[in-house]
């Protein structure tokens, strides 16, 4: 997927429309389209990198744990858990190929996660 038809760079860019649920120079966190628990959130690099095999700078990896980490505890969820997951590739379960975390909870998870 190149940078120009990504779905995810057009939402960073303003192009198509998103729920902003945190913003900072790197990380920009939304509301998943389709959530599967009542709280569903995408942290996703403001810079286009496919997957976390493309990735050159693992530093951004804690920047979207650290934005994550910060609208859990501002959602009041952080004491009762939630879960964090990046999908990567086609076996991975990955969608959209621009790296994102997807941060999960409001409810019980079960404890698998496949
Ligand atoms: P993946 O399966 O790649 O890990 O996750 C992709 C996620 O992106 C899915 O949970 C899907 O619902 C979400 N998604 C796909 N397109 C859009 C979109 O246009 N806007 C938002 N907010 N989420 C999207
Ligand atoms: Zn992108």
């Amino acid at each position: 997927m190149s940078k120009t038809s990504c779905v995810f760079c057009k939402i960073i860019n303003g192009e198509l429309p998103s729920k902003k649920v945190y913003e900072d120079e790197n990380v920009l966190g939304i509301e998943d389209i389709s959530p599967i628990t009542p709280i569903h959130y995408l942290f996703l690099p403001k810079k286009h990198v496919q997957s976390l095999n493309d990735l050159e700078d693992m530093k951004i990896v804690s920047q979207l744990h650290k934005a994550l980490v910060e609208v859990a505890h501002r959602e009041g969820i952080s004491e009762r858990g939630y879960r964090s997951v990046i999908n990567t590739g086609e076996e991975g379960g990955q969608t959209v190929f621009h790296l994102h975390l997807h941060l999960l909870g409001g409810k019980q998870l079960s404890g698998r996660i496949n």
